[in-house]
Order: structure tokens, then C-alpha cells, then sequence
């Protein structure tokens, strides 16, 4: 990876210049942090599994009609993608009481909601991620009405389908984070698309059975027993695991 170059390096991933114009290639590393940063470890494999659960959900959205930034898999760990715009917030998805909800509101984890709801983060380590209002976004002009209304709808798209499909595996899809970003186009200027990733470090997931959690809150609350979680869902997704060019 050494000859490519690095235009960002996050928490879990780095990104590097791509291969073709206006593309980038997002690797992804086993490392993992909670708490902003606070708590860091690593989870041995972890990037493979969300290079390959990432694919196949990034796919699997482009067939329902929903546009991506993802163009393929290149390696266990990169996959090329279109160059965004990243729009800076984190759009989060709710269909059952967890993490940072139930502390506010001192409810306990579980509770499954009469109705999913979609909140939004502003995209700042430094602040902390902030739960920002949709007022507040487009007072700060952060984006355009049309593209915050466009987010909604897509994520919430995204979640009834993403439901079902874990559903079907035992899993049931408790909340997630998605990013969006904008994809120039020359004819139409640009257009808003999924970006960065879907894996377990970015939702969470319990198994129906045994209530048992298989998501990155394994690391989060010192459970351990992550790498086995990880592989479950990956299994359970019919994903292979076996290594194929480890860079
Ligand atoms: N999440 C994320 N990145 C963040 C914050 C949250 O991927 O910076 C995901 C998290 O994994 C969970 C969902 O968004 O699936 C809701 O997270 P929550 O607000 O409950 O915060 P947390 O408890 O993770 O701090």
C-alpha cells in the first residue's frame, strides 16, 4: 500500500488517491476506537469482515435503487469507490432503544420504538459528535433542504430493508450510522449518494435467540468474544472469510 497516496487516515480506515480519476480506495484496518477516541484496541481481522459486509450491503442498496459511492472490492481489505463531497453529519437510524438514547433519556435498552426515528450528529471529534436538529442544520446551512429531506428518505429506505435482511439471519437491526456525500456529476452538477460504510462497528445488531450482542459494542463495553462476533455476522451472511491477497 505503500506507493498509493494517502489523502486521510480515520479511526478505521485510510483512504488513499485511487486507481482511476476521481475515485478513492478505503482501507480498512483492524484497529478500533470508542468513547471519541477514548478506548482504543484492535479486533484481529475486523477489516476484512467490514471490506466484505460493506460490499455486499453497498450492493445490495444499489439493486434497490439506492445510489452508492461503492464501485467494487479490490483486495481482503480495499475497496474503490466514486469521490464525495462528505456531507458532515452522521445520519442514525433507531428502531430499538440503545446506547446514547437510552443514557439520555434513562431508558433502558431494548425498548423496541412504536416507530423507527432518524436523528442527525454533526461530524466533529473535537465537539463530540453533537446531536444537532434539523432547524440547526440548515440554519448553519450544513446542507440544503432538499438533500436533508433526500438523506431521511434514503436512510429510511436503507433500514427497511437492512431490517428485513438481518431479520432473516437472526439478527435484529437495533440502529446504525450511515454518511452521505455528494457525487459530481458533469451534466446534472452533483447528487447525493451513501458513502463510507456499513459493518458492525457502525450499528448494532442482537441476535433474536439469545439476545447476545454481535456489533462493536463487544469492544465498547469490554464483553470480548468481538473477533467470534464479527465472524458470526459474516457467516451468517454467507460471506467467506478465507484470505485472499493480504497486501
Ligand atoms: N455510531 C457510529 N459512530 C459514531 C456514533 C454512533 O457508528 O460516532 C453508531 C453506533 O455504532 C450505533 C448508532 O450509531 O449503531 C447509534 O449510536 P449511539 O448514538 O447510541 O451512540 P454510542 O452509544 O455508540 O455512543
Amino acid at each position: 500500500m505503500s506507493d498509493k497516496e494517502v489523502l486521510y487516515e480515520g479511526k478505521a480506515k485510510i483512504l488513499y488517491k485511487g486507481t482511476r480519476p476521481n475515485t478513492i480506495i478505503q482501507y480498512f484496518k483492524d484497529d478500533a476506537t470508542a468513547f471519541n477516541n477514548v478506548k482504543k484496541g484492535t479486533i484481529a481481522g475486523k477489516g476484512i469482515i467490514n471490506n466484505k459486509i460493506t460490499e455486499l450491503v453497498m450492493i445490495r442498496l444499489s439493486q434497490l435503487g439506492i445510489p452508492t459511492h461503492f464501485i467494487e472490492r479490490m483486495s481482503d481489505r480495499e475497496q474503490l469507490c466514486h469521490e464525495v463531497e462528505i456531507i458532515p453529519l452522521e445520519v442514525i437510524a433507531r428502531n430499538t432503544v440503545a446506547g446514547s438514547m437510552a443514557k439520555t433519556f434513562g431508558i433502558e435498552e431494548g425498548l423496541r420504538l412504536r416507530r423507527p426515528i432518524i436523528e442527525f450528529s454533526l461530524k466533529d471529534d473535537d465537539l463530540g459528535d453533537p446531536l444537532i436538529p434539523e432547524n440547526h442544520i440548515l440554519a448553519l446551512e450544513i446542507c440544503e433542504q432538499d438533500e436533508l429531506i433526500e438523506m431521511m428518505d434514503m436512510t429510511s429506505q436503507i433500514n427497511n430493508f437492512l431490517r428485513g435482511m438481518f431479520a432473516g439471519i437472526g439478527l435484529e437491526l437495533i440502529d446504525f450510522k450511515l454518511e452521505f456525500g455528494r457525487l459530481t456529476d458533469g451534466e446534472s452538477g452533483h447528487f447525493l449518494v451513501l458513502a463510507d460504510e456499513f459493518s458492525p462497528d457502525n450499528c448494532r445488531l442482537w441476535d433474536y435467540e439469545t439476545g447476545e450482542k454481535m456489533d462493536k459494542d463487544r469492544f465498547r463495553r469490554d464483553l470480548g468474544g468481538e473477533v467470534e462476533a464479527y465472524q458470526e455476522v459474516a457467516r451468517r451472511l454467507g460471506i467467506s472469510l478465507e484470505v485472499e491477497d493480504e497486501e
